[in-house]
């Protein structure tokens, strides 16, 4: 199969990796993919996540990981098992943010004390192994940990989150990080005070509609175009 032009797959790929650049989710690693049928599209290895481009977005088929175009990240393994795993998941963002990887380091709990924490619903289980993941067996292990959740930490390396499509994918990484850097400062002065289940139903019901996430993606492609980096986007035709 040979992907002569780009796709409304790979054009989503390529936006929402410069959008998660630009938010500083994303440095030189980091990869996002959408799964459009038995494939899933992602950034190729080497390309720059600041300018991706949709033709260089890598195709991947799910069933078995075979290769169909370019060359997909070393990690492509946790995408796989994410998608093998949950025929729920639609969209996978792995990168390696600061503040979402400390907790898992510092062995405090990633939990639920603010509005952007509630998204998760849960406190963020930890992958507790830092060994990059190449294979099957490591894809399938982080699914495991992940179970039904919409994210993972894993110790010493980074996170995976996952959504239903590119948009609930690129809020939650965001969502993630922003969860964090808020509990990291709560932690500084005393301990975080939880939710509740109910507040965290509540509040997770209000900031995870459709309408919501779409806002986040808007912002997301509106900042990556304000910072420059969405040449040859038109970010109309992806929300
Ligand atoms: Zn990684």
């Amino acid at each position: 199969m040979s992907v002569a032009t780009p796709t409304r797959s790979a054009t989503l790929v390529a936006a929402a990796s410069r959008a998660l650049a630009v938010a500083g989710i994303f440095d030189m690693n980091g990869h996002v993919s959408v799964r459009d049928g038995d494939l899933a599209y992602v950034n190729a290895h080497s390309a720059s996540r600041l300018s991706l481009r949709p033709e260089e977005v890598a195709v991947v088929r799910i069933a078995d990981g075979a290769e169909v175009e370019h060359t997909p990240p070393s990690e492509m393994a946790l995408h796989l098992g994410a998608y093998r795993a949950r025929p729920d998941v639609g969209a996978v963002v792995h990168a390696h943010p600061l503040f979402a990887t400390t907790f898992a380091v510092a062995g405090k709990p990633l939990v639920c004390a603010f509005n952007s924490g509630a998204w998760f619903g849960h406190d963020v289980p930890v992958f507790d192994d830092p060994v990059l993941v190449r294979d099957e067996a490591g894809g399938r292990a982080v699914a495991g940990v992940l179970r039904e959740r919409r994210a993972a930490l894993m110790r010493g390396h980074g996170v995976l989150v996952v959504g239903e499509d590119i948009p609930s994918a690129v809020a939650g990484a965001i969502l993630l990080e922003d969860s964090a850097r808020r509990l990291w400062h709560a932690y500084a002065i005393g301990e975080p005070r939880r939710f509740s289940q109910a507040e965290i139903e509540t509040v997770r019901a209000q900031t995870s509609s459709p309408r919501v996430i779409r806002k986040w993606w808007i912002d997301a492609l509106e900042r990556a175009k304000l910072a420059g980096v969405l040449d040859g986007i038109d970010p109309a035709t992806l929300v």
